[in-house]
């Protein structure tokens, strides 16, 4: 058999994948599997050797990946880039776990599209743990009211915290600090780790690492 292709290895980096969270925690930590910027046959590759929770960061090209693919058995997508609150409506119609809430307005249009459409995705908020300008994400100090606020009003159920470290630092103090936070607010989902350190993610109590190029291998750049 001969193949020029370098076609990356699906079935064996998602095996491998696994089996280093298996290692790295006692508890069971899902793999979401970011299919953002993957061409079409990737991911088909990963629905072919089982993979069923996937993530993506826009609306639009999520639909473009899985609106045809929604009935899938087991499908589980997960919304984790910034949402627009004029975007809500289509998020709800598409997710099933939206990570990035980060303000009460977006709290408000979920809850809205969620009561009219009857579906309601879980939810996670998203802390700025680095306190950063350009990141979005609620800062740690405003936390505590938007858990209230979306615990009061949204229809369908908060679970828990997502973080993305500032890229200049290392990710530990920042995995802590948001597994902390779950803790005390009794939420029971931590997303945290990527492909550089989702085996950091998994050590330090995450309960959802979000791997994008060491699963699927790099992203089309355009
Ligand atoms: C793109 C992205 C990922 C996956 O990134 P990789 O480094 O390719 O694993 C994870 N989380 C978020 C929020 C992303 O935008």
């Amino acid at each position: 058999m001969t193949s020029t292709h370098t076609e990356p290895d699906i079935e064996a980096s998602r095996a491998r994948i696994l089996k280093e969270l298996s290692e790295a925690a006692s508890h069971e930590v899902e793999l979401v599997a970011v299919s953002k910027k993957q061409p079409d046959e990737r991911l088909q590759a990963a629905l072919d050797c089982g993979q069923r929770v996937f993530g993506e960061n826009r609306v639009q090209e999520a639909q473009e990946h899985w609106q045809a693919r929604r009935d899938i058995d087991g499908l589980r997508l997960h919304l984790i880039g910034p949402l627009q609150s004029n975007k809500s409506e289509d998020a709800v119609a598409l997710f099933d776990v939206i990570e990035t809430v980060d303000r009460k307005k977006i709290v408000r249009t979920l809850s809205e599209a969620a009561e009219k459409l009857g579906r309601y995705p879980d939810l996670l908020i998203q802390v700025n743990t680095g306190e950063e300008e350009q990141k979005s994400g609620v800062l740690p100090r405003d936390l505590d009211d938007l858990i209230a606020y979306t615990r009061e009003t949204y229809p369908g159920e908060l679970k828990g915290l997502m973080c993305i470290p500032p890229v200049d630092e290392p990710a530990a103090p920042h995995f802590a600090l948001l597994k902390k936070m779950a803790d005390a607010a009794g939420l029971p989902w931590v997303s945290m780790g990527m492909s550089a350190d989702y085996v950091l993610g998994a050590q330090l109590g995450a309960t959802h690492v979000r791997v994008g190029s060491a699963f699927f291998g790099e992203r089309e750049t355009a």
